[in-house]
């Protein structure tokens, strides 16, 4: 899911600072929400603004209204890329505030939260991401951006809201034993923060057993959960070839070497790397989302450029569409008379999912929430860098349904999108119970 696009860099959103929701965050469809048990069932919503009422942990939606406030100030003040400042500023108080040991600057704008109980040896990292994209909002939510051009529409504004839910509870509470890590990472959004915080020796300093991640999905049931072992999430590479030919007037091709031509067979020849390389039974992707070539109709242009993005569940397959990509560039340009110029960046691994810890965390679910709890299904094209932990750490990464239709099934990455409120103290409460079944007492 990675996206690129124009960024107003230059406007530096008001700091977020903690606290109460001032009036605009309360009173409108945000109602008072009665406890409720832990492991409740789901009630129907009463109005199409208010909430639904998903299950959750009884201390946690005790201060879910303030979590919620937290959330719309984080979705007012988006924040790009390692630019994640104010947001860490936030994060980094709370924990602080909670009684966390907090480790800031991990890739760039990362934080840590460390909390120890008892005597526990075991250490377990649960993250969460904080960066925004490069969008225009129109959600039309009081809570919108108020930064045009950036806005928090794949919910990393939700997870960070629910990781620090679950961190004020665990504070709170200590019904563990052990370490916990809360990792508050940057720049997932096609910038690699997992990769830079990895770099940067996070686990050298804060060394995990096991991790896990959470992220929500629109289109699904709100607040079940899907925890998929093995590839769950697609690797994701972008390829940039240039076409170098020899440029003429577009009245004499003879005398050129064009590779506008070079370039189009190129895009067909593409399309048989899928069809006759890939085995059948395993899956990838090769799409050519840009071809940029030429201004005028009476001129053969010297370059053409393609870019490319590039996908696999698995990474033998992913080797070798890069092969065969990289062999098809430069052949195809051979033909016509032109070179090609291949970079191939890999940037996304995919996303595997460890069976053991995969089916510790459906177990969490199930004795909370029974097998409603849980929604199946199938393996993801998108990708994620959670995936650059997970190559290091055993661990899991769940998705948390978001809603469907009105109320939260708007997709990630589109200007209407929003997270779900109504996920914040399930999600938080999954968190809790999570750690605390990782590290028993
Ligand atoms: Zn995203
Ligand atoms: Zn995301």
């Amino acid at each position: 899911m990675l996206v690129t696009g124009r960024a107003d860099r230059g406007l530096t959103p008001h700091v977020c600072s903690i606290g109460a929701a001032g009036p605009s965050l309360t009173g409108r469809g945000l109602q008072s929400p009665p406890m409720q048990n832990a492991g409740t069932a789901i009630l129907e919503s009463q109005t199409m603004n208010a909430p639904l009422q998903l299950p959750a942990l009884e201390e946690i939606r005790a201060f879910e209204a303030e979590m919620i406030a937290i959330r719309r100030r984080i979705h007012e003040h988006p924040e790009l890329a390692y630019e994640e400042h104010a947001t860490a500023d936030l994060v980094a108080e709370c924990l602080q505030r909670w009684g966390y040991e907090v480790h800031r600057g991990l890739g760039v704008t990362g934080v840590v939260g460390t909390l120890k109980a008892g005597t526990g040896t075991r250490r377990i990292g649960l993250r969460a991401d904080m960066d925004a994209l490069p969008i225009k909002e129109a959600s039309g939510k009081p809570w919108a951006s108020k930064v045009l051009g950036k806005m928090h529409a794949c919910g990393h504004d939700g997870h960070t809201a629910m990781l620090l839910a679950a961190a004020r509870h665990l504070a709170a509470t200590r019904r563990f034993d052990g370490i916990l890590h809360l990792v508050f990472q940057p720049a997932e959004e096609g910038y690699g923060g997992a990769r830079k915080m990895l770099e940067d020796g996070f686990l050298d300093l804060f060394p995990c057993d096991a991790m896990f991640g959470m992220h929500n999905a629109p289109g699904k049931p709100a607040g079940k959960f899907n925890a998929l072992a093995g590839y769950a999430m697609a690797s994701s590479d972008t390829v940039v070839i240039k076409v170098k030919g020899t440029g003429g007037h577009g009245a004499m091709p003879h005398h050129a070497a064009d590779p506008v031509v070079a370039a189009s067979s190129m895009v067909m020849a593409l399309q048989t790397v899928v069809s006759r390389n890939v085995p059948p039974l395993q899956m990838g992707i090769v799409t050519v989302g840009a071809f940029l070539a030429g201004d005028a109709p009476n001129v053969i242009p010297g370059e053409a450029e393609l870019r490319l993005t590039v996908r696999a569940f698995k990474p033998e397959v992913r080797d070798l569409l890069q092969k065969r990509i990289t062999e098809i560039a430069h052949t195809q340009a051979a033909v016509f008379g032109a070179t090609a110029e291949v970079d191939y960046q890999r940037r996304y691994p995919m996303l595997y999912n460890h069976p053991k810890e995969t089916a510790f965390c459906e177990q969490v679910v199930r004795e909370w929430l029974g097998d409603e709890g849980l929604f199946s299904d199938e393996p993801v094209t998108g990708s994620e860098d959670f995936s650059f932990f997970l190559e290091k750490v055993p661990g899991c990464y769940v998705f948390l349904g978001n809603g469907v239709g009105e109320q939260g099934g708007c997709m990630v990455h589109n200007p209407g999108y929003d997270f779900n409120d109504a996920c914040l103290s399930t999600g938080a409460s999954y968190w809790v119970q999570l750690a605390q079944a990782c590290l028993k007492k």
